[in-house]
């Protein structure tokens, strides 16, 4: 039988690490075939391509990088592969696959996964997430849902997925929508429609700063007085609750928001912001008034990746209705 052509990438994270002599910490050294190893029953499944792009820990992951990994998995598709699937660490997964979503541009379902157990720990979860991933990227029902990221047995909307938990197995969840997907004695399933995706073109600047400052309270303005100075063409606010900051905050909020896009997001891991319910000052309502947009159901760090994209191909003066439809 002829088996369908699958492309797998290995970025690094846990799932590709191993300590080099006992007591020593683990960093990424495993490359993809020895991943691919570790799944025999996928050469049943499908005929592999695995490359090895990268063996870093996923918070030195760069933006230049992850378009060269685009660019090796658009190409991997049109030479019909019919899905991709990348390994990489979870720390910034929920980042990677928002940054992806926005620009995979294919039918073909584009999924990342990575493990929060490494190879050599008992009850290592790198070769069932793998495999669990590359039958997400096999499936007829994951075509034109974009990018997923599958761990613990969940399938995730790229929009929606945040780490959660920093060492438990289940540490990845989808506030408030729930995951997209599980997948149960080996096949997936679905748990909702597909929701409607926004693409955006490459961006041609790569050069762009978002800054992301959370709220907290009595903090000083020391930072944010500075970002104009400092050159940032953006700037992402985690803000308590429903999107707030304290009265210090705001004045300087205005002067920022006159010359480059000021998103507030709440910090607070779950939830929508708010557009008219408070109206104090520091409130949404008084942001809002002074220029700053809400990000709605979108997480601070997601919020950073859409503006840098946005500023990137020149299209920030959308960002309000791409945050309209979260
Ligand atoms: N703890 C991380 C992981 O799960 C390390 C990383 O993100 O690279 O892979």
């Amino acid at each position: 039988m002829d088996l369908p052509k699958l492309a797998i990438a290995a970025l690094g994270g846990t799932v590709s690490m191993q300590a080099r002599n006992a007591g020593e910490g683990v960093i990424p050294t495993v490359s993809g075939e020895t991943l691919l190893a570790s799944v025999p029953e996928l050469a049943t499944l499908a005929r592999v391509t695995v490359e090895t792009l990268g063996l870093l820990p996923s918070a030195s992951l760069d933006f230049d990088f992850l378009l060269s990994v685009l660019s090796w998995a658009k190409f991997q598709i049109r030479q019909g592969a019919v899905g991709v699937v990348i390994t990489q660490g979870t720390d910034t997964l929920e980042e990677t696959a928002t940054f992806f979503d926005y620009l995979w541009d294919h039918d073909e379902p584009l999924v990342l996964t990575g493990a929060m157990r490494s190879a050599a720990q008992a009850g290592a979860d790198g070769p069932a997430n793998l495999l669990d991933a590359c039958r997400v990227a096999l499936a007829e029902s994951s075509r034109q849902r974009g990018v997923h990221v599958v761990m613990n047995g969940q399938i995730h909307s790229a929009n929606a997925v945040r780490k959660t938990d920093s060492l438990a197995l289940q540490a990845f969840s989808s506030p408030v929508v729930g995951p997209a997907g599980m997948l149960m004695e080996n096949t997936v399933n679905y748990l909702r429609l597909p929701g409607r995706r926004r693409i955006l073109p490459l961006p041609q600047l790569t050069t762009q700063k978002i800054a992301l400052l959370e709220a907290s309270l009595c903090a000083d303005t020391l930072l944010i007085e500075n970002i104009l100075e400092l050159g940032y063409d953006g700037l992402v606010i985690a803000g308590f609750g429903a999107g707030h900051v304290g009265a210090s905050w705001v004045e300087v909020i205005e002067t920022i928001a006159r010359k480059i896009p000021v998103i507030v997001a709440t910090r607070t891991g779950s939830g929508s912001t708010a557009q008219s319910t408070y109206g104090f000052t520091g409130s949404e309502m008084d942001l809002i008034s002074k220029g700053a947009l809400m990000a709605g159901f979108l997480c601070p760090r997601k919020a950073r990746i859409l503006l840098w994209l946005l500023v990137g191909c020149q299209r920030q003066d959308e960002l309000a209705r791409f945050l309209v439809q979260n």
